[in-house]
This record gives structure tokens, C-alpha cells and sequence, in this order.
């Protein structure tokens, strides 16, 4: 059995995987604003701080999963962005940065973070806006955003989700994370009935949005079949996984992007490609 620690544990995603891991035995050290093991606002880098170690210390420094579920959705207010900012990507990336030593001092450990398909299936979201997110500099990423006004909270949570998964994507494959032993993924799930996505749809324009965007199977998706997911990628069956965004979304990207992805790497890019073989053959 094994100790795994879960963001966001307290509510919706989060609290279902948390009763997966319980129900089949494992420790869980759940870190939320309020119910939880360990509280901790993850909106502020003292919060992160504070939240990371006092995981590392009720786990004793060794892990063997961690799934990354706190996140705000692109709810109206005027700090919402900042938040979605703080909370949804460095929320992932300041936690799974302190707690590294401890997964891979369990040498076969899985990390889940939860990402969304907003990454695909929404346009428009400012490129600017990842790329200083994977600087980690969210007051410009608030700064690209602000000419979208009363609609910067949803930009902020596409541009989070993007920039979170281009985390995960890159760092999945280097030596601190594969050649340590630790296999980090996403998951991307569509619209999932929790309270987040309730809160949404208490917003009649929102949930008039929500309703319309296009599901091809048809209605929300089940906390409780999402965590079965999440379950599934911390255990043995996800040795060979790595750097992968699953999504579970009722086939939304797809009915999207068909055509995005797989697809071939035409001529132009066939010296960076070049150059990552060079570069991979260089770690060996
Ligand atoms: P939820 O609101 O039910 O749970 C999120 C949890 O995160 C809550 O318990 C909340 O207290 C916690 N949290 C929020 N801000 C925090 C902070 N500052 N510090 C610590 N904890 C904080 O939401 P959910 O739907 O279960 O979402 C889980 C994850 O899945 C989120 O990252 C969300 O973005 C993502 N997601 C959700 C959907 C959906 O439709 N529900 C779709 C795609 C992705």
C-alpha cells in the first residue's frame, strides 16, 4: 500500500480519488482550504510553501503518487484571474517541484495532474499569456489577459490549463522525472458535474454557453468515473505512460480537432527533430 498525496481532496474530483485510494487501502494526505489533512491556500507562495512541506513531513519523505486536482474555474471577479493563475499552475508546479525527492525516493511513483480540454477545444487563448505562466510570471500573464476585460477569467483558465500540461510534457521525459523513476501525465477531462462546474452553471449566460458546446455522447461527465481514471494512471498499468494528456471529455476535442492530432511532422521541422535525437542520445 502505498501514501499519495491529493490537492483539491476536499471537494469533486479531487474527493473522489481521494475514496478510491482509501477504499483500496492507501494513505492519503489531502491538502485543501478547509476538510482536509493539510490546509493550505494554494493562491499564495507562503500557502505553497507551507502545503508542501507539511506533506513532505506527514509522508516522511517518500511518496509514490501525487494527483494534482485544486483548481478554480473561470468564474466572474475581479482577483478570478490572478487566482486561476496561482492556484491551477503554480499550485502544480511549486508542489510537484518541493515534493520530486520524495517520488522518486519511491522509485516506481505516478503523479495525475488534472488538466482540462479548454487546452484544445478553446481558441483564442493569448500564446503570451503560457508562455509567461511557464516563466512563472503571472503578473504578466495578467497583463497579456486584461484586454479581455469581464472574459479574462476564462482566458486564465485556458492559458493555466496549457501552460500546466506544457509542464507536464516537458519535464514528463527529462532525467529528474522518467530517468528517476517517476511517471508524470494529465488527465484532461470535459465538462465533469461538480461543484465547480455547478458554480458555473449557476451564471445563466455561462451555463447557456455550457449547454450549447458541443458533447458528442451527450451530457456531463461522472467525478467518480474520472477518478477511476486517475486511479488507473498511478498504478502499475502506467509504468510505459509518460508525458501523456488523457482526455476523458464525451469526444468534444475530437469533434474539434480531428485533424490536429496525430499528424505527420512536415519538412520545417525536420531539424528540431533532428536535433532532439542528437540531444536524447546525449543523456544515454
Ligand atoms: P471542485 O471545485 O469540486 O474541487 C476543486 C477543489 O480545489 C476544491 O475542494 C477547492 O477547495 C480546491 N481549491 C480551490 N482553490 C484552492 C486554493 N486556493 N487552495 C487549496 N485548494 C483550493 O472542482 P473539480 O471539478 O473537482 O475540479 C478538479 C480539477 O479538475 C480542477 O483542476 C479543474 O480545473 C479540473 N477540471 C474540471 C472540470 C469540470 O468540468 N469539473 C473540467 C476540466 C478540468
Amino acid at each position: 500500500m502505498g501514501t499519495y498525496a491529493v490537492t483539491g481532496s476536499a471537494s469533486g474530483m479531487g474527493a473522489a480519488v481521494v475514496a478510491r485510494l482509501v477504499a483500496d487501502g492507501h494513505t492519503v494526505i489531502g491538502v485543501d482550504l478547509k476538510d482536509a489533512d493539510v490546509v493550505a491556500d494554494l493562491s499564495t507562495p507562503d500557502g505553497r510553501r507551507t502545503a508542501a512541506a507539511a506533506v513532505l513531513d506527514r509522508a516522511g519523505g517518500v511518496l509514490d503518487g501525487a494527483v494534482l486536482a485544486a483548481g478554480l474555474g473561470p468564474a466572474p471577479g475581479r482577483d478570478r484571474a490572478r487566482l486561476i493563475a496561482e492556484v491551477n499552475y503554480l499550485g502544480v508546479v511549486e508542489l510537484l517541484d518541493a515534493w520530486r525527492p520524495a517520488l522518486a525516493a519511491a522509485q516506481r511513483a505516478k503523479v495525475v495532474v488534472f488538466s482540462s480540454n479548454s487546452t484544445t477545444t478553446m481558441p483564442m487563448v493569448p500564446r503570451r499569456a503560457v508562455r509567461a505562466l511557464l516563466e512563472r510570471d503571472v503578473p504578466k500573464a495578467l497583463g497579456s489577459l486584461r484586454r479581455f476585460g469581464r472574459m479574462a477569467p476564462s482566458f486564465a483558465y485556458g492559458a493555466s490549463k496549457i501552460a500546466v500540461s506544457q509542464w507536464v510534457r516537458r519535464e514528463a521525459v527529462t532525467p529528474q522525472w522518467a530517468g528517476a523513476g517517476i511517471r508524470l501525465n494529465a488527465i484532461a477531462p470535459g465538462a465533469i458535474l461538480t461543484p465547480l462546474l455547478e458554480q458555473q452553471l449557476a451564471t445563466p449566460a455561462e451555463a447557456k454557453r455550457i449547454r450549447a458546446f458541443p458533447v458528442p455522447i451527450g451530457g456531463f461527465g461522472d467525478a467518480g468515473q474520472l477518478a477511476a481514471w486517475v486511479v488507473f494512471m498511478l498504478s502499475d498499468a502506467a509504468d510505459f505512460l509518460c508525458g501523456s494528456v488523457v482526455f476523458v471529455d464525451g469526444g468534444s476535442d475530437a469533434w474539434f480537432r480531428a485533424g490536429d492530432w496525430p499528424r505527420p511532422v512536415p519538412a520545417v521541422r525536420l531539424r528540431g527533430y533532428l536535433r532532439r535525437m542528437k540531444e536524447f542520445r546525449a543523456l544515454r
